[in-house]
């Protein structure tokens, strides 16, 4: 399309992408399915996103609206230009608190709409799971439904107005209007296609009554219900609320608000038996809780095996119960919630449950009243669906039938048969979500690369939507039609009836400009060609360094890890965890964890052409990725672009070689003891006036940073008989030095009750910052331990090293020998099972995670094991009530930040545990993303911008309105220097705070 790309390029649409690699990231959302759009447009006005449109109308291109692209049904992928809103769009144009009402554009984000509400004491209530990266405008576009929509409605509940861009360029308000239209000015150009729907509405007033099922979760086709004659309520917005973008481009949304939600009362219903439950639910619901949510039997076990939600369920979870229902009471007045819970358990005890009655059936009602373990339970249910996708091999639960809406008196019968028509096709799904609107949902679980599972699908959705026909249900009770479900409208809303929905499609957009082929004239639901495995869908052959073996595909598996990523979304959000700090500063497609994994799926499996996996296209894909891990943790899936990204950087290193910048960050730890014994040389860098510029524009590194400043001093294990000055701290020499440093290193360690421990000296605390190493070794003896200092076992004097640079650049094969040599070092110590204690987050805990990934050997399993962060070898200790550390008071405030590989490993909690060691301490940890440095990414001069915006993000300007006298604890080396040279601030490592702590003398 050079035409359109060429105008939408001179015209100043906003960002405008025609290449391969960017309109790959826009062919998926969270569906099966997988269609390339024409070009992809990011406006940044709704001025921009209209001319972009009406360019397109000129160029014969249709146009695809987006907003977070989360959408489970294929609505949001088409061959058309996508407009994505997200990225721009995103303003709140206006608040009237007092009215409780705003307008918003369609890219805001739900929950960054709620958190600038919040002050006001309201929130849009439309409580959906997606609410950390859908936006308003598809919220409007699918008629979403949040979990508590027994009390707030759904999209159409809330929604006052809206205005739109039509088909022919005019924009247009849709709002309440009066049954005879009058108060439309005739300017308006709906004031006709008002008319003309209203009388669509009334001819159909009878097909409408009959066809439309009754119950509240009925999100398919067009609402025509709203264009029936007698209504009082009538809204023209309404037919554009779950239209998905086919009718026009949403531009104003004008929300209705609600108080946020007080205190609440929660009963957590437990059943013996699954069917028991859904045959409760209809009983439940007359009590009028705000909410009714079931988690099933699987469900619970599977959460049980994640080590974040286990203590969360044993809270609320009684004996093994086949489902609970989590019943909500939400009314202002709390004592009300109460008595109603009462009444909950009462209702149970009628329906004959009981926990210890002869004869009764198992099961009973767990209060829960605290609001943190209630959020926690919330957690843990809206998990669920994350919780399932996390299964590795190729068959994965399939959206397709999952949010069904029956009445609740055919709930128990509707899931009872829909299990057996799962069995009878030879798979299976878990159940779970809104019971008390009888919306379940449920995936079973197929292999759509393989025709067979393909025919069972069709099968299976054949079969479903007949039962909930005879039940008078909703076959699109939620997400949406998209692809999915609108070729079975004609079989749930009749041929007169989609016939009706055409007619509105033609009187809106006769040319098919918004988003064609959706909810009318859709293609086969099963047609293979528009899916994401479509046929011919292969992983091309590729030689990888890691172990991806838990995966299937080609490259060792490495084309199973990529395509875990099922395009849900939870990487977009801009708050909570750290995933995916580059993303929060750019919010580019291109820069988060989805966009990476999708680039990497299509390149893997050759639809970027060739060589795309070495390609730039790919190297600026993964530029911004901090390798921070964070998706390796928080990516409902596990997808883990950090060490993904070790892959392309070592294709690319095998293809093209290294910079001079990657080999300077790569082979720090080979040179490092040279530069050790000429620091005053290398320093000059930062002295000489001109010198940084210059190395700037030869070596990469940007000159607006100091670097690390070399010395002389490091820390050298080997030195023990003459222990170094322990330098540039107050108070010197009123500690003794270490003993590990005057006594023994060999594994034998004093013998006698002592427990041994090796502590793990990292390249960059022991070349820049040998402080932390010493004090560590001093709180370790303080402790009663024995520290020992492994040496290298062959004749070189140089130190031993994880290999954490090398992995850093991409080169594995010098990665696997410093980690081997390494692992020679520690193999007696590894023998005796004494824990390997490290200090560098990212190197310690690289034992755990890269090194066993490239070395397969049982030794490197077994280090994996012993590996442990300084601190959490402290608070393992502590927990075993074994730790003495005669620690005293510091008087002063202590702010945390936690190093991102800490918290991809859950070590960092650790942190919090031993910094409340410290009698009296006043603790605060800092609700912080990735520092924004990660190891050289801060140093490089395309990347130190960004790096700085990271910090600014949350870390930054906590440090800054931190007391002038607080302790910042960072056990990152980067994160220090982020916090140096971002807010002037020196930051500490636990360690030396613990080592004060044991002087008991202010940290300066
Ligand atoms: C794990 C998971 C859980 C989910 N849970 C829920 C849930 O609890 N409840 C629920 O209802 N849904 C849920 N969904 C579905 C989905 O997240 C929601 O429908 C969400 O509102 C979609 O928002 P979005 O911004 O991603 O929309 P998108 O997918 O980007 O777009 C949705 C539709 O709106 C149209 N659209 C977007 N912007 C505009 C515009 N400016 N003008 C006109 N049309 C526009 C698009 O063309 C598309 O048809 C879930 C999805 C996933 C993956
Ligand atoms: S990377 Fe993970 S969190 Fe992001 S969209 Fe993919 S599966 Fe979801
Ligand atoms: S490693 Fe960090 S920066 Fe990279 S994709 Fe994952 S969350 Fe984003």
């Amino acid at each position: 399309m050079p035409g359109l790309e060429r105008r939408l390029k001179s015209e100043g649409v906003g960002e405008v992408h025609f290449d391969r690699f960017a309109r790959g990231r826009y062919a998926t959302d969270a569906s099966h399915y997988q269609i390339m759009p024409v070009g992809v447009v990011a406006p940044r006005t709704i001025d921009e996103a209209n001319r972009a449109i009406a360019i397109a109308r000129d160029e014969g291109v249709s146009v695809l609206p987006r907003g977070g692209g989360t959408s489970q049904c294929g609505q949001t992928v088409n061959h058309s230009l996508a407009i994505d809103c997200s990225k721009y769009l995103n303003r709140i144009l206006e608040l009237d608190a007092a009215g409780r009402r705003c307008v918003v554009e369609p890219g805001i984000v739900l929950d960054d709409l709620n958190r600038a509400l919040k002050p006001h004491g309201l929130w849009f209530p439309v409580d959906i799971s997606t609410s950390s990266r859908a936006t308003l405008g598809g919220m409007t576009g699918n008629n979403s439904c949040g979990a508590r929509s027994l009390r707030f409605g759904n999209t159409r509940e809330n929604v006052l107005s809206m205005d739109a861009l039509l088909a022919n360029g005019e924009t247009a308000h849709f709002g309440p209007v009066s049954a005879d239209l009058s108060d439309i000015p005739s300017s308006s150009p709906l004031r006709d296609i008002a008319r003309d729907l209203l009388t669509i509405g009334a001819r159909e007033a009878d097909e409408i009554a009959a066809r439309f099922p009754k119950v509240q979760r009925r999100v398919g086709g067009y609402n025509l219900d709203a264009l029936v004659p007698g209504r009082n309520d009538l809204n023209l917005a309404h037919i554009l609320i779950g239209s998905e973008g086919t009718l026009g481009f949403s531009t104003r949304i004008e929300l209705k608000l609600s108080p946020v939600l007080g205190r609440r009362a929660v009963g957590v219903c437990h059943f013996g038996k699954f069917f028991e439950a859904m045959d409760a639910a209809q009983y439940l619901v007359k009590l009028k809780p705000i909410a009714v949510e079931l988690v099933d039997r699987t469900m619970i076990e599977l959460a049980h095996e994640i080590a974040m939600f286990r203590p969360t369920l044993e809270q609320f979870v009684r004996g093994t119960p086949d489902a609970v229902l989590l019943v909500e009471f939400g009314e202002d007045d709390q004592d009300e919630n109460l008595r109603r819970l009462k009444q909950l358990h009462e209702t149970m005890g009628d329906l004959g449950f009981s926990w210890d009655r002869p004869g009764a059936k198992w099961g009973g009602v767990v209060d829960v009243l605290d609001p943190a373990l209630q959020a926690a339970i919330t957690d843990v249910r809206t998990s669920g669906l994350n919780i399932m996708m996390s299964m590795k091999e190729e068959g994965k639960p399939v959206s397709f039938v999952e949010d069904c809406a029956v009445p609740l008196e055919h709930l128990a019968d509707y899931t009872d048969k829909l299990t057996r028509v799962f069995e009878k096709h030879g798979t299976r799904g878990t159940w779970y979500a809104h019971a008390s609107v009888g919306c379940l949902h449920v995936r079973p679980i197929l292999n759509l690369r393989q025709e067979k599972d393909v025919k069972a699908m069709r099968a299976i959705a054949e079969e479903a939507f007949a039962m909930v026909r005879a039940y008078k249900g909703s076959h699109s009770g939620e997400h949406g039609d998209g692809i999915v479900r609108s070729e079975f409208h004609g079989f749930m809303f009749g041929d007169k009836l989609v016939r009706a929905f055409a007619e509105v499609k033609d009187r809106f957009d006769p040319k098919g400009l918004f988003n064609p082929g959706k909810i009318v004239r859709a293609p086969k639901f099963d047609d293979r060609m528009n899916f994401r495995f479509a046929p011919g869908y292969r992983g091309i052959e590729l030689t990888t360094e890691l172990d991806w073996s838990a995966w299937p595909g080609t490259g060792g598996g490495f084309q199973g890890a990529v395509e875990m990523c099922n395009n849900n979304g939870a990487c977009r959000k801009m708050q909570g965890g750290v995933m995916c700090p580059s993303y929060r500063v750019t919010r580019d497609e291109k820069d988060v964890t989805r966009g990476r994994a999708n680039t990497l799926r299509l390149a893997v499996t050759g639809q970027l052409g060739p060589d795309a996996l070495t390609s730039d296209a790919m190297a600026e894909t993964l530029q911004l990725c901090v390798s921070c891990k964070a998706c390796r943790r928080e990516c409902p899936t596990g997808v883990d672009m950090a060490r993904m990204k070790i892959e392309v950087l070592a294709a690319r290193a095998k293809a093209f070689g290294l910079s001079l910048h990657q080999r300077l960050v790569g082979y720090l730890p080979r040179y490092a003891p040279y530069a050790a014994r000429m620091p005053w040389l290398l320093n000059l860098r930062d002295k000489l006036p001109g010198a940084a510029k210059l190395s700037e524009a030869v070596t990469g590194f940007t000159a607006r940073r100091s670097l690390p400043k070399w010395r002389s001093d490091i820390f050298d294990e080997r030195k023990v008989d003459t222990p170094p000055r322990l330098r540039g701290r107050d108070g010197e020499g009123t500690l003794p030095p270490p003993a590990a440093l005057r006594a023994s290193t060999s594994p034998a360690c004093g013998g006698g009750e002592e427990k041994e421990v090796v502590l793990f000296a990292d390249t960059f605390n022991r070349y820049f910052e040998r402080e932390v190493i010493d004090d560590a070794i001093r709180v370790l003896e303080a402790g009663g331990y024995c520290v020992h200092l492994a040496k290298p076992r062959d004749r070189s004097s140089r130190p031993l090293c994880c290999g954490r640079t090398f992995l850093s650049v991409g080169c594995v094969s010098e990665a696997r020998q410093e980690a081997e040599r390494t692992l020679r070092a520690l193999e007696p110590y590894i023998a005796r099972g004494v824990p390997v204690v490290g200090l560098e987050p990212s190197c310690i805990l690289g034992f755990r995670d890269e090194i066993p990934a490239i070395i397969g050997t049982s030794l490197a399993r077994r280090l994996s094991e012993l590996a442990l962060t300084f601190e959490e070898f402290l608070a393992r200790e502590q927990k075993a009530g074994t730790l003495r550390l005669p620690l005293g008071p510091i008087g002063q405030k202590v702010l945390i930040h936690g190093h991102c590989h800490q918290k991809s490993f859950d070590a960092f909690s650790a942190v919090a545990t031993v910094v409340k060691l410290v009698p009296d301490v006043a603790m605060e940890i800092i609700e912080s993303s990735c520092c924004g440095m990660a190891g050289s990414f801060g140093y490089g001069k395309d990347t130190i911008d960004m790096s700085l915006a990271m910090g600014e993000l949350s870390l930054l300007p906590a440090v800054r309105a931190a007391p002038a006298d607080a302790v910042i604890v960072a056990d990152g080396t980067s994160c220090r220097h982020q916090i140096h040279d971002g807010a002037g601030r020196k930051a500490v490592h636990v360690a030396q705070l613990l080592a004060r702590s044991l002087g008991a003398r202010p940290l300066s």
